[in-house]
């Protein structure tokens, strides 16, 4: 066996051939239908509950419709990047409705969200500057990071003496990034976005916030984090998917001009890699304007989202601080979270097991989200299935919570 391959087979994730060797490898599951809150795995009929499709709009006729139209009109790809050939009026159009969406001066459309997370926080920075960024941020944000050129600082998750901390001994001169997510995507809990923006303006920051799962979640109309906190004038960046509420596949940031026009001749993920198709666009542009003239169904999301987290809570389940549609089932042993997994997957529902580098090692957890086409019917049934896996698996309740570290 030569080197590489010997290396890359002891370095598999233990918990992964651990899982494959009691045959409960939870991953790849192959879904062969459209994907609501009801899906077709294996022929038989399960309830979607980890899924981001926050509003359900991937099924919405006039979003389907808007694609089949692009394809009809554009065809299927555009074979180029943005920067030269790629570019259609349909992506110039998502950025102008983008940037008055989210109330910027301006909007850039990448091919995926992790793409703009790269570009965005690669290029923004140099050699004696800073990002700081929160321990548990997306793993697209980390990377960012990694291609950048600045220095890099961990601050606690949420804690602003934390973040205090570590602005207060960078130099004046320089660049310090702040960039944090709107929703924390494991844990659902909310930037503490407030008391950020004061810090930053104390020390001279920049902030970017990573909307992904906060857009059609959180403020007015959907507008995301900094709409929720009546904030939108003091966040610099707003970077965000249309692979979630927006039903589709692609990214974006809304910023300043400037930085905007900076990033089109800068952004390496923008420049080298082709456009997002038009059916992509025009799906996302056609779920942009339902999100805002169908307020209901962020309406019915956190009616469900509330619903979920008061009978999770009554039954003594430890859910950690989340406060949105991403509702964490902590089990904290890996064993037990595939376990689980399975038995519910056997039961008829999907729920995503995560554990460590996704989260931390003795945070291991089934990540439940929510879409407001889900009926309280399916929730009930899910607590039930999840109390019944409790009681037979066994895993810690609140009464045994053990602290996040
Ligand atoms: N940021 C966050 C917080 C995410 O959760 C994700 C996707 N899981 C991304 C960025 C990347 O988005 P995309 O799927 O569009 O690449």
């Amino acid at each position: 066996m030569s080197i590489l391959r010997q290396r890359l087979e002891n370095n598999i994730h233990p918990a992964v051939k651990q899982a494959r060797e009691y045959g409960l490898y939870p991953y790849f599951r192959e879904i062969a239908s459209n994907q609501d809150t009801e899906v077709s795995i294996n022929g038989n009929r399960v309830l979607m509950f980890g899924s981001n499709s926050y509003l359900g709009l991937t099924n919405h006729p006039k979003v389907k419709e808007a694609a089949k139209l692009a394809i009809d009109k554009y065809g299927t790809g555009c074979a180029g990047s943005r920067f030269l050939n790629g570019t259609l009026d349909l992506h110039v159009q998502l950025e102008n409705n983008l940037a008055e969406f989210f109330k910027k001066d301006a909007a850039l459309v990448f091919s995926t969200g992790f793409q703009s997370n790269l570009g965005t926080i690669s290029c923004l920075s140099g050699r004696n500057d800073y990002i700081l960024i929160d321990e548990l941020d997306h793993a697209s944000i980390i990377d960012g990071t990694r291609l950048s050129f600045s220095k890099v600082i961990k601050f606690k998750h949420n804690d602003m003496k934390s973040l205090e901390k570590q602005l207060s001994r960078l130099p004046d001169d320089a660049i310090k990034l702040i960039v944090v997510d709107g929703i924390f995507s494991m844990e659902g809990d909310i930037v503490k976005l407030p008391e950020i923006v004061t810090l930053s303006k104390k020390y001279g920051g920049t902030i970017i916030i990573d909307d992904a799962h906060s857009v059609g979640v959180l403020g007015q109309q959907g507008a995301g984090t900094a709409s929720h906190f009546g904030l939108e004038n003091e966040v610099d960046f707003i970077v965000g998917t249309f692979s979630k509420s927006l039903a589709s596949l692609g990214g974006f940031v809304v910023a300043d001009q400037t930085s905007i026009e900076y990033m089109k001749h800068q952004a390496r993920s923008l420049i080298f890699s082709a456009s997002i198709p038009p059916a992509s666009a025009a799906s996302a542009l056609a779920a942009l304007e339902i999100i805002k003239s169908e307020p209901e169904r962020m309406e019915k999301l956190w009616s469900n989202t509330n619903y979920t987290i008061k009978c999770l809570k009554e039954n003594d389940f430890d859910i950690g601080p989340t406060e949105s549609p991403i509702v964490p089932i902590y089990v904290r042993d890996n064993t037990k979270t595939f376990q689980v997994t399975q038995m519910l997957f056997n039961e008829g529902v999907f729920v995503n097991p995560v554990i460590s580098p996704a989260v931390p090692s003795n945070s291991s957890l089934l990540r439940l989200s929510l879409m407001s086409t889900h009926s309280h019917d399916q929730i009930d049934f899910v607590i039930e299935k999840l109390i019944k896996a409790r009681k037979m698996i066994g895993f810690a309740g609140l009464e045994e919570q053990v602290e996040i570290p």
